[in-house]
């Protein structure tokens, strides 16, 4: 995981390099690192942060099987006993 949570921002960092990259609520994009060019996509939404090699998710499948385990894992919160908040 390449994200931390603050007061509910996050702070995208590039997976390969470690540069911070931005900070966001929510964010569903495509990022180039700006330092060492690695492309990744980063999917910020409802408490949920998942970042990929932009290059798997090429095909449209893919995106939509990243967008079914965001919603998932955001049902997640509503079940008791499963406070991902650390
Ligand atoms: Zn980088």
């Amino acid at each position: 995981m390449s994200m931390v949570k603050d007061r509910g921002e996050f702070y995208v960092t590039c997976p390969k390099c470690g540069r911070v990259i931005q900070r966001a609520f929510t964010t569903d994009s495509y990022i180039k690192c700006p330092k060492c060019q690695y492309e990744f996509y980063t999917y910020i939404s409802d408490g949920v942060a998942i970042v990929m090699d932009a290059a798997k998710l090429e095909d449209n499948r893919s995106r939509s099987i990243l967008l079914t385990y965001a919603k998932a894992l955001s049902s997640l919160k509503e079940v008791p006993g499963m406070d991902l908040h650390n």
